[in-house]
């Protein structure tokens, strides 16, 4: 059994890598953020609660988070283990989680500031079908169309310099004193994030001891 937390910062492709961790080793993905999308998309009583703090423009609160990723690990469904992605957001679910579960890692995405703002900055989606864009990785064909049915390409609304500058600072804030409590267990894997996906995926797995991709 394996159990591993996956943290970094947005545009560090901490999603896509606990994917393609998930699916080679049989892990159930535990994305708080999937998670809220589901209940919020299912319109189920969590996810009116959540759709009400949205709306009032504030973040979901931690205990809102704990209380979903308990459950979800409740569910005892993970017979491999699992990755979750999002939590702990703070000290104290730190120490819960620790105390609650055995996990064999923290993998620890690193991606410069510098380079979060030039990936996060380049992101567009069809203002149409909503399929995502990134104008380093992906660009569409027709430059500020969409290539699937050709509407506008738009950023969100939060991609700006400020409102990005503020969302990191508030990640570092909340994030390393997180880090610190796993670090002082030496669970801590830290991998460079700024490579290719697949490089990032074998980094990550060789840190962990576990085989590389077929
Ligand atoms: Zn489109």
């Amino acid at each position: 059994m394996r159990k591993y937390v996956i943290m970094g910062v947005q545009g560090s492709g901490k999603g896509t890598q606990g994917t393609m961790l998930a699916r080679d080793f049989d892990l159930v993905q535990i994305a708080v953020g999937d998670i809220f999308r589901w209940h919020v998309q299912n319109h189920s009583k969590l996810g009116a609660q959540v759709r009400r703090v949205m709306a009032s423009g504030e973040l979901v609160g931690d205990d809102l988070v704990e209380a979903v990723v308990r459950q979800r690990l409740n569910e005892h469904d993970w017979n491999y283990g699992f990755i979750v992605d999002g939590f702990p957001r703070n000290a104290n679910q730190a120490e819960f989680f620790l105390e609650s579960y055995d996990i064999d890692g923290v993998i620890h995405l690193d991606l410069p500031d510098d380079e979060v703002r030039r990936r996060v900055l380049a992101r567009r989606s069809c203002s149409r079908c909503g399929m995502d864009y990134n104008l380093i990785a992906q660009s569409p064909k027709v430059e500020g169309r969409c290539d699937a049915c050709g509407a506008e390409l738009i950023s969100r609304e939060d991609d700006t310099e400020e409102a990005l500058a503020s969302r990191l600072r508030d990640y570092h804030e909340k994030t390393n004193p997180v880090l610190d409590i796993f670090r002082r267990k030496e669970f801590v894997f830290t991998v460079d994030a700024r490579g290719e996906k697949a490089d990032v995926q074998q980094e990550i797995r060789k840190q962990l001891g576990l085989p590389e991709s077929q």
